[in-house]
């Protein structure tokens, strides 16, 4: 018997509960464990996956065979193209092998589709397909109301969310001990190609990454309540990346998080509990997504919605992409994801807000945007944020609450510190000038502003008045 670890989106030897228990069958049973990788570079165009994030991705599976080989486990790193070819994978391993294969469940339309034909293909080996619901603490459709319906709102789901922790903790599985040496003659596949190395700057050793989030739960959670709001300052985790490919597990932040801020994590508005309620949103966006289907064909959860009369100015929307708006903070935001694969949070919130209510472009084209070049790039939280700023989404923004790109500039980045960094021709400029350039004369170059805000946020008012009269 082969008991095959098939790796998706848990790239780690640490509190990996299927790598776990494919060692433990296998010390159990006598069953040989290999770890498989697939890439699949042709869906990954489908699903606008960044080419930083693909890069990430290779690197890490190739730091993991090495980390891998010192518990024996081969990986077997293959390089494929799409999802439908997948199924063909497993019977050609199935022609020499028993197979049990081990994988973590995955929510989006068509992961579940592809894992139901690899099932049905194992099955049809005589082999066992086994899954284990470890992408979030509490598995998706797991919290529910007393009538036991889904959460629609954040904060009761939070509550529930914490009793179920208070009532089962949390526990992490221990890294498996290394299994007997075994010779395995494996088929031949194509080997995993090499990325771009565009995400080079980002470390791919599962010790350097919990490294990371060690020294933010000791040195940095505590001010997370306050710091993390200001782009100009390294305040948040930066682990958005490596929890969306599964480099490090949200129960291994928490279980660390209480150790290192025993005596504030569960103090309301503390910088602990303010850090731990961002990452219960993450699971909040998953239980969604399993629960309506229809956000994974991009469609709005409020759904009168779906009728708001967009503009879709294309030259709008490519001064968006380009960070080219007149508007400081916009374009500084938006060169630091051009630039980087990162967006700050806040920004993220700027940014979606100023796509769709002051250039009324639709939420869809800059969350295609945004996943094509995010290194994070994770299905349910891009959706959830942009249905957020949008106001199309559940527990979303009140659609009359629109956000004024300068008094939020002069908020968050208040000494104009991070609009200066990636907007050189505004970097001379001091004082309040920075955040509105217009009319110094001293803008080098910089545009004029494409639209102006007042205006444009009357006319979003419109829009939503229209389909909500009629809803
Ligand atoms: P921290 O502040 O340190 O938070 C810790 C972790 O909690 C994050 O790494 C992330 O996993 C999770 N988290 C934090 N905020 C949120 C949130 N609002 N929703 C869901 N999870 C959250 N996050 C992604 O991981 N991938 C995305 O594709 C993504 N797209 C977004 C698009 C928009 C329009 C908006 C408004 C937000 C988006 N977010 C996304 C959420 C958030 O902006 C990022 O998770 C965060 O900026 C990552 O930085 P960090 O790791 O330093 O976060």
């Amino acid at each position: 018997q082969l008991n095959v670890v098939w790796l998706r989106n848990d790239l780690r030897s640490f509190d990996n509960a299927v790598l776990s228990s494919a060692a433990e069958d296998g010390a159990r049973t006598g069953a040989v464990v290999i770890a498989l990788y697939i890439a699949t570079p042709k869906t990954w165009q489908l699903h606008d996956m960044a080419p930083i994030k693909q890069d990430l991705i290779r690197r890490r599976v190739k730091q993991l065979q090495q980390e891998l080989a010192t518990l024996n486990i081969p990986l077997l790193a293959v390089e494929g193209s799409s999802y439908q070819q997948i199924p063909a994978v497993f019977k050609q391993l199935g022609q020499h092998f028993l197979l049990k294969v081990f994988v973590q469940s995955e929510y989006e339309l068509r992961e579940q589709q592809r894992d139901n034909a690899v099932d049905q293909a194992v099955l049809a080996l005589n082999g066992q397909f086994i899954r284990f619901d470890t992408q979030c603490i509490m598995p998706p459709g797991s919290v529910r109301t007393q009538q036991g319906d889904i959460y629609k709102v954040f904060t009761p789901f939070k509550r529930s969310w914490l009793a179920q922790l208070k009532q089962h903790g949390v526990s992490c599985y221990a890294r498996p001990k290394p299994v007997a040496q075994v010779e395995l003659k494996l088929p031949d596949f194509p080997p995993l190609k090499a990325g771009d190395n565009s995400s080079a700057e980002w470390p791919v050793a599962e010790q350097d990454v919990l490294q990371l989030m060690r020294a933010f739960c000791r040195e940095k959670v505590q001010d997370y309540q306050t710091a993390r709001d200001f782009p100009a300052i390294e305040g948040t985790s930066k682990l958005s990346a490596y929890l969306a490919i599964g480099v490090v597990s949200a129960a291994q932040c928490i279980a660390r998080l209480q150790l290192e801020a025993a005596d504030s994590w569960q103090q309301d508005k503390s910088g602990a509990e303010v850090w731990l309620s961002e990452l219960i949103w993450r699971e909040f966006y998953k239980h969604i997504l399993l629960a309506y289907p229809d956000l994974i064909k991009h469609q709005p959860f409020q759904a009168e919605t779906a009728a708001i009369r967009w503009s879709n100015n294309p030259l709008l929307f490519k001064a968006w992409c380009d960070g080219m708006t007149g508007y400081p903070i916009v374009d500084a935001a938006m060169r630091q994801l051009n630039q980087t694969g990162w967006m700050h949070n806040r920004l993220r919130m700027i940014t979606a807000s100023f796509l769709v209510k002051d250039l009324h472009i639709d939420w869809r084209w800059g969350e295609r945007y945004f996943m094509s070049k995010l290194i994070d790039g994770d299905f349910a939280a891009n959706n959830g944020g942009w249905q957020w700023a949008a106001s199309t989404g559940t527990d979303a923004a009140p659609y009359f609450r629109i956000f004024n790109p300068v008094s939020q500039s002069e908020k968050f980045d208040p000494n104009g510190d991070f609009i200066r960094f990636y907007v050189p021709q505004l970097s001379k400029l001091q004082g309040k000038a920075v955040h509105w350039p217009h009319g110094a004369g001293t803008a080098n170059g910089y545009p004029a502003p494409v639209v102006d805000h007042g205006e444009a946020r009357k006319h979003t008012l419109a829009l939503f008045a229209e389909v909500k009269k009629k809803a």
